[in-house]
């Protein structure tokens, strides 16, 4: 069952440092279930993730990554859809228009706690949009 994942990264000194003990790409991205969205709504939060998604360590890394879902992001994001749009707090008219598409990739973009985080959204023809956690529906339920 594909849960939906939205996009965080943290561009912090400790990452820095290990993204270059690793020899990955800086800065270090995370895939993150979106019910982990009140987490990454912090700088800390969000640290903690990517951390989480990057801890080399094969055993302690591992189960808290199959714990928690989080994963490191793919550098270049598959197409698989998401979840499905639904201008549901979002009601302009780009969104009414969107409205019940699949999105394709999700990045938090925004700190406010309001309506569960601001995300951009990238819909199957390479559109993106803003939304909030309120208008995203895991594809399983849409
Ligand atoms: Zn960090």
């Amino acid at each position: 069952m594909p849960a939906m994942t939205f996009r965080i990264e943290c561009r912090c000194n400790i990452c820095e440092t290990n993204a270059e003990k690793a020899g990955a790409s800086f800065p270090l991205a995370a895939e993150v279930p979106m019910a982990l969205s009140q987490v990454a709504l912090t700088s800390e939060g969000r640290h903690g993730l990517v951390h989480l998604a990057h801890d080399p360590n094969r055993i302690t890394g591992a189960s808290a990554r199959l714990r928690t879902g989080v994963r490191p992001a793919q550098d270049e994001p598959g197409h698989e859809p998401l979840g499905v749009f639904r201008a549901t707090v979002t009601r302009d008219g780009v969104a009414l228009e969107r409205d019940g598409q699949t999105y394709h990739r999700a990045n938090l973009v925004g700190d406010d706690a309001k309506d569960g985080g601001l995300f951009e959204v990238m819909f199957a023809d390479g559109f993106w949009m803003l939304a909030t956690a309120g208008d995203m529906t895991p594809l399983e339920l849409g």
